[in-house]
């Protein structure tokens, strides 16, 4: 008898799928819809970070940065922490240039976790945290953000923290739910922290897309928890750059020692020309901010509009560019994936099934659509869910 084949599969691959986001990308594609599942700009990134990179590649720097990322764009990213959150961080030891937050996330889990170690994450959650902890060995335990606000129970957080905790992710402000952690909630999950001497991993990759009075409070800043505390963020979103990969980590010297050779031997290096151009762009971009925030909120009207009149229930989101909209009105019985799918192939629109973000069905009750488009692709979706 044949010996039975065997898998040459590894059983951590096993437990989680291809992003559901890009699978939307691709089904928009095929189907001709407009793409508002995932969330990247339709519209030009500035002219000075183009302009920066053009010249950077013309100035020959096209080979490997230093592998934390090139001390131009080091030096910028600390004097920028500085200007805006009071940090002061040594650029040659505390802050690593990545290929995307999503490589820091995952640098970061795979430095610090061991097998078995507990991970808390929020749910709803990015899903990219899914694939961070299997490939990392870590245990996801959930708490979840209760709609509408989004807000936790601090004794179902308490509760999460045990002494197999290793660490807590926080993504402030939140991708998909819209909401931006208040300095009150960032010290109630420090003071566990402390408490319990784990680490807070912060995705903090929107801080700059904010809308009325919030303001984004980053957790190394709190009393007593920079020592412990990873934070992650990067270009793409602020500066309209997805497809550049541009992410740093901060971190203190002995976690951020330990980051460094994760990443060393993971991707050497972001792209050498696309730093210098970061570089030059947080030097000089401090006026930028605010027309960011100023040109998300009009879009986030837009599209908080046009989807409350064709009958979703949506949450108004605080930060980031997304809107969680409860569609029980519309039928589908809350099935999110039907539901997606009737968008994309009968109305034209490509949204994210909600379940993408939730381990259990309690995101069945949602689609997540993206406003970092521009004002021409919202009306035209405007106008083809109105139809609907
Ligand atoms: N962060 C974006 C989103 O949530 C893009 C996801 C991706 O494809 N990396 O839609």
């Amino acid at each position: 008898m044949p010996p039975t084949p065997r898998s040459h599969i590894a059983p951590r691959t096993a437990v989680f799928n291809e992003s559901v986001i890009r699978e939307m990308t691709r089904l928009a594609m095929i189907h001709g819809a407009i793409n508002l599942a995932q969330g990247y700009p339709d519209f030009p990134a500035p002219d000075f970070i183009k302009q920066a990179a053009i010249d950077a590649i013309n100035a020959d720097i096209n080979q490997y940065a230093i592998t934390w990322g090139s001390s131009r764009l080091r030096r910028a990213i600390a004097e920028k922490t500085r200007r805006f959150y009071g940090l002061d961080l040594d650029p040659d030891r505390e802050i690593t240039v990545t290929c995307g937050a999503t490589e820091a996330m995952m640098a970061a889990m795979l430095a610090v976790v061991e097998e078995d170690d507990e991970v808390i994450v929020f749910e709803p959650f990015y899903e990219n945290y899914v694939p961070d902890a299997a490939m990392s060995g870590a245990k996801l335990v959930f708490v979840t953000l209760r709609a509408p606000n989004f807000t936790f129970d601090p004794a179902e957080l308490r509760a999460a923290f045990s002494s197999r905790t290793k660490a807590i992710i926080v993504n402030t402000p939140n991708n998909p739910s819209g909401k931006v952690f208040t300095r009150a909630e960032l010290a109630e999950i420090g003071a566990l922290c402390n408490e319990f001497d784990c680490l807070c991993i912060t995705d903090e990759i929107y801080e700059h897309i904010l809308y009325d009075h919030h303001e984004h409070v980053p957790m190394a800043t709190l009393p007593g928890m920079y020592g412990r505390t990873v934070t992650i963020s990067g270009l793409s979103k602020t500066f309209s750059v997805t497809g550049w990969r541009l992410g740093y980590i901060l971190a203190p010297p002995d976690l951020s020692n330990a980051i460094r050779k994760v990443h060393d031997f993971l991707t050497v290096g972001a792209p050498a020309p696309l730093q210098e151009a970061a570089a030059v762009a947080m030097e000089q971009a401090d006026s930028y901010y605010p027309e960011l925030r100023g040109m998300y909120d009009a879009k986030r009207r837009q599209l908080l509009g046009a989807l409350k009149e064709s009958g979703f229930d949506c949450h108004q989101p605080e930060g980031a560019y997304y809107i969680m909209a409860g569609f029980a009105d519309l039928g589908f019985d809350g099935d999110d994936n039907a539901f997606a799918r009737h968008l994309i192939e009968n109305v034209g629109v490509a949204a994210v099934p909600g379940s993408s973000f939730y381990r259990g069905i309690e995101g069945s009750r949602f689609v997540r659509f993206t406003f970092s488009k521009s004002q021409e692709t919202l009306a035209e979706a405007a106008g083809r869910l109105a139809r609907m």
